[in-house]
């Protein structure tokens, strides 16, 4: 059996869910206990056929059943629900509003504390009803791209839900992007219309999001038309007659209802960039009802959402974790989802706990880069709220270290809630392994068991064959199509198959390393691309990295190899310290301490060789860390960076090539 290069990280206790948190659950919890999913789980895998098909049937709405529930041809076939007929904007608004009417779908923190405000179902219905029909009157039609550039604020919601109401794709760029990211977006896409604000707050900061768009558009010919929503009113924004529309203006012309135009299961609902770490960022196509499908069940089943809670996603639609988890999931299920147009620093620290307790949430979902950003903050902002009404707690989108999993586990959970470490990529459209609430025992640091009809293979990268049984390491893949997988990187089918399934025949590549455990739990590892190979040890990074942030000091850190004649590659730290104000002396020592630490809990061969203290690290605008680039900065290759147009700090970069030349 191969050896685990990586136990280290897997040594830790398994933690039970508490009891009180079946007792004390509000209605009723979605599984009764672990064997529960147990039985769920084989049966999803054994017969995807039936379980698909009947849980499809009972959770969404359908204008048309559908006739086959999984394409039956043999290898890698990713269609499903064949042939039935489904409006995404009805199930997550209409069959809601019609029960429901007064019900909060979303409430909307703005900015600035003290703002906002709450729509309910009712109104919800009535504003995506009066936009899809503003979209049609501008020519809009069932298959066409509209782009989507707009902060955190209702009205993005409402537009999501009114473009897929006519059968249209919507395709959301992150309102963060520069015009040249938005342009090559739009054109990539073939978008007709845009819809944006006239400017946009975060952090207590104006962005001109308007301008942006229209520095975007001198280059985009094809489109027609842009919908403009009065955020901050302005007068100084430009408006180009006859091209821009104000949304304000346009929607009360329409009357509120207006009936879903049913699309085909496998039609395109939306298409979405990827964060961009490891290269170009792949334009991912995601199509209706297997998507919209398993957005419901991982937002039921992981996070344990019921219709009374209040779903606080602290991530931006721009991503898919704002896709699934702040507009399709929690809709579809029928609860309340938070729209905060904030960030976690603004005005304080405190920003997310203020939010908690004063909305009374009971599922809050975000990056580590968060938490880690406000651990180093300190817990005195933490204190003075009442978190009481949460249950659960989400990570997703880097590997969490046991470090971070514990400070989130003991400081916000204060030890009652239940913590879903998610695993899953933009190309998945939902979780693929995660912890379901209440019912999965918790590994800080392991995303633990797959969910319902993702049937993960640890493969041997060299020879590619599946590692079977536990103790096993090597890439992370999937054996079988699942209904939420995306179908194609949009117009580039051959990039689909050669990313995902050319380099294991007969599986899904995820590109990420993984590992089973000894009781079956699994662990990401990090990029593929990241594993740092020393002499004949394949190392993961996100093990070392765990290991580094154990010493007090360390803020954030990113490993990444580097040639070496010795051992062909040797480690290489980047380190953020907590306090930027340390002498030379204590810098040194603060090094030496670190690299002890990774002897003592990996052993002397993982030791960095390298540590370099820098004040940033490079990361995507969803918060990622972008190895690749200490990579190439370190190989002396700082002129060949690849497509770095998702990169949110440049400054970084800046630093790092300075002070890893200072070291030759
Ligand atoms: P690109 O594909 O353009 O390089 P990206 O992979 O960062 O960008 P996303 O789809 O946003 O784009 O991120 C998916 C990746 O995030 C996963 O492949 C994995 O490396 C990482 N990830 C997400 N969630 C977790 C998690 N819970 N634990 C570990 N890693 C995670
Ligand atoms: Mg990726």
């Amino acid at each position: 059996m191969p050896q685990l290069e990586n136990e280290h990280l897997m040594h830790v206790n398994q933690i039970e869910p508490t009891s009180e948190y079946q007792k004390n659950h509000p209605s009723s919890p979605i599984l009764k206990n672990f064997e529960e999913y147990k039985t769920l789980y084989n049966e999803s895998i054994e017969n995807p056929t039936e379980f698909y098909g009947r849980i499809a049937r009972k959770e969404l709405d359908w204008i048309k059943d559908f006739d086959v529930t999984k394409y039956p041809l043999t290898g890698f076939n990713t269609s499903w629900f064949l042939n039935g007929e489904i409006n995404a904007s009805y199930n997550c608004v209409d069959r809601h509003a019609f029960k429901n009417p007064d019900k909060p779908a979303i409430v909307y923190e703005a900015d600035e504390p003290g703002e906002g405000r709450i729509v309910t179902y009712g109104e919800l219905l009535a504003e995506v009803s009066q936009l899809a029909q503003v979209l049609t009157e501008l020519g809009v039609k069932k298959g066409d791209t509209v782009a989507v550039y707009l902060p955190m604020i209702p009205e993005a919601i409402a537009t999501i839900l009114a473009i897929v109401r006519i059968g249209a794709v919507h395709s959301v760029v992150f309102a963060g992007f520069s015009s040249g990211s938005l342009r090559d977006r739009i054109n990539d896409a073939d978008s007709r219309v845009v819809i944006t604000t006239d400017e946009s707050k975060r952090g207590g900061k104006s962005i001109e999001t308007k301008k942006i768009v229209d520095e975007a558009l001198k280059e985009c010919p094809n489109v027609r038309n842009v919908i403009v929503v009065k955020r901050t009113g302005n007068k100084s924004v430009p408006f180009i007659e006859g091209r821009d529309v104000w949304y304000h203006e346009e929607l009360p012309k329409y009357k509120t209802y207006t009936p879903p135009v049913p699309v085909n299961s496998e039609d395109t609902l939306f298409l979405l960039y990827t964060s961009g770490s490891t290269g170009k960022p792949k334009g991912i196509q995601h199509t209706t009802a297997g998507y919209l499908l398993n957005a419901l069940l991982t937002t039921k089943y992981t996070f344990d959402v019921n219709q009374q809670d209040v779903f606080f996603t602290a991530g931006d639609i721009g991503w898919i974790t704002g896709h699934t988890y702040v507009v399709y999931g929690p809709l579809a299920v029928g609860a309340t989802t938070v729209v905060f147009e904030g960030t976690p620093a603004y005005p304080n620290f405190s920003r997310y706990w203020e939010i908690v307790d004063k909305y009374k949430v009971t599922q809050f979902y975000v990056a580590p880069t968060a938490l880690r950003l406000l651990k180093r903050a300190g817990d005195h902002f933490i204190e003075k709220y009442d978190l009481s009404s949460l249950r659960v707690l989400g990570s997703v989108g880097e590997p969490i270290a046991a470090e971070v999993w514990e400070w989130y586990y003991e400081k916000i959970g204060r030890g009652r809630c239940t913590i879903q470490d998610t695993y899953w990529q933009t190309e998945n459209g939902s979780h693929l392994i995660a912890p379901l609430a209440g019912i999965t025992p918790m590994k800080p640091g392991s995303a633990s068991l797959p969910f319902f009809g993702i049937n993960p293979a640890i493969v041997d990268p060299v020879s590619g064959q599946e590692l079977k049984g536990n103790n096993v390491e090597g890439v992370l893949c999937i054996k079988a199509s699942w209904p939420s997988m995306t179908r194609s990187i949009w117009k580039d089918y051959s990039r689909y198959l050669d990313t995902y399934f050319n380099p294991y025949p007969g599986y899904f590549f995820t590109g990420d390393g993984g590992a089973r455990d000894s009781d079956g739990f699994y662990w990401v590892l990090g990029r593929v691309d990241d594993v740092v190979n020393v002499s004949g040890h394949r190392l993961s990074t996100a093990e070392i990295e765990a290991a580094i942030l154990e010493n007090p000091n360390v803020a954030e850190n990113a490993v990444v190899g580097f040639a070496d004649e010795l051992t062909g590659q040797a480690v290489a730290a980047f380190v953020s310290l907590k306090r930027k104000d340390l002498s030379e002396d204590q810098i040194s020592l603060a090094k030496k301490e670190l690299t002890q630490t990774v002897r003592k809990e990996i052993g002397p061969f993982a030791a960095p060789k390298l540590v370099l203290i820098v004040d940033d690290l490079p990361k995507t605008r969803s918060g990622k860390i972008m190895r690749r680039i200490l990579r190439k900065v370190l190989a002396h290759e700082e002129d060949q960076l690849g497509d770095i147009s998702t990169l949110s700090n440049p400054e970084a970069v800046t630093q790092i090539i300075s002070s890893v030349q200072a070291t030759r």
